[in-house]
């Protein structure tokens, strides 16, 4: 078992007090649910259960209007007729300016950011290209230059080494001045960065323990910088691998990834176990859905995909079977 786990395995001791372990599921509603976000719901569904936890639901919906109402309302439906039931009041990002504006006014008040007037051009024609996107040149970090305005807020980035241990991807380390670059949470069109909206709301919720697809591990460093300079705690951290398709792209709606049917769930939950390397019985594979989260929940082994960052599935596989 990889030592990087023992933190989230002492949690089922007996003999330890009862441990508080909030997780949740975050999809962006631009879409009907597919089988890559299949996989992080059932993933951290099935770790918050493993921990006698609860499991909230936050749509991540600040980049209207790609997210749409529908999309959110549809992805509710699909959960609930999976049998993925979630504790306590859905939270939409939408709704949460206010309280980003504050963490802004932190920023803001401890000098962690400063304006940037550079516009999208001007970065390409200058920036490096670092580990996750264009390394931002600094144009701004001493001022905007004259006779231009700020037009979006970057966090000024420093090179101490950002560390964590993910519970599957073993020990992650990120210079983020050298590697990722001043890095927005304020946009130029007034929308809130993603990278600022989960720290505040991951802190509002309490989230203990964060379970999620590891296109995202690249972007935990930064996460975690942040909630360092807003005083918040760090949860603990486990990338489940993501689903890709076999030309290795990440399952969404621009690679064509079919929606996730509701009318045999039984069947996509059984190969969303099956690719979380759990191997279901192929006898529960079109059984009554109980039946397989019964075995499910008394079988999951999170260790099971440690180091496992992607998993391929054909489109073929998944439009036949799923919808
Ligand atoms: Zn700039």
């Amino acid at each position: 078992m990889p030592k990087t786990r023992s933190n989230w395995i002492l949690r089922k001791s007996p003999s330890l007090p009862e441990t508080v372990y909030r997780g949740r599921f975050a999809p962006s509603p631009t879409g009907p649910l597919h089988f890559g976000s299949l996989i992080a719901a059932v993933g951290s569904y099935l770790e918050a259960e493993y921990h006698h936890g609860t499991w909230l639901v936050r749509m991540e919906d600040l980049d209207a209007p790609r997210c749409t109402v529908e999309a959110a309302d549809d992805i509710l439906r699909t959960l609930e007729a999976f049998g993925l039931h979630w504790d306590e009041e859905v939270i939409y990002q939408s709704q949460r300016t206010a309280a980003y504006e504050e963490a802004l006014r932190q920023l803001q008040a401890i000098g962690a950011v400063y304006p940037c007037a550079c516009t999208r051009k001007e970065i390409a024609d200058s920036a490096l290209h670092g580990i996750d996107g264009q390394i931002y040149p600094g144009t701004c970090r001493n001022g905007i230059p004259a006779g231009r305005e700020g037009r979006a807020w970057r966090v000024r980035t420093d090179d101490q080494p950002i560390e964590f241990d993910d519970a599957l991807q073993g020990h992650i380390s990120q210079h983020l001045e050298n590697e990722i670059g001043d890095f927005v949470v304020k946009r130029a069109d007034g929308l809130f960065a993603y990278q600022l909206a989960v720290v505040v709301d991951d802190a509002l919720q309490n989230i203990t323990h964060v379970v999620r697809g590891a296109d995202l591990l690249a972007s935990t460093p930064r996460q975690i910088y942040l909630q360092q300079l807003l005083g918040f705690a760090t949860p603990a951290y486990m990338h489940l691998p993501i689903v890709v398709n076999e030309r290795v792209e990440k399952l969404s709606k621009q690679t064509l990834a079919a929606p996730v049917g509701t009318r045999n769930p039984s069947a996509a939950l059984w190969r969303a176990l099956s690719f979380l390397r759990q191997e279901p019985p192929a006898e529960l594979a079109n059984g009554d859905l109980p039946a397989l989260w019964q075995w499910a929940l008394a079988n999951w082994r999170a260790e099971n995909l440690a180091g496992v960052k992607t998993l391929v599935c054909l489109p073929s596989v998944m439009a036949d079977e799923f919808t």
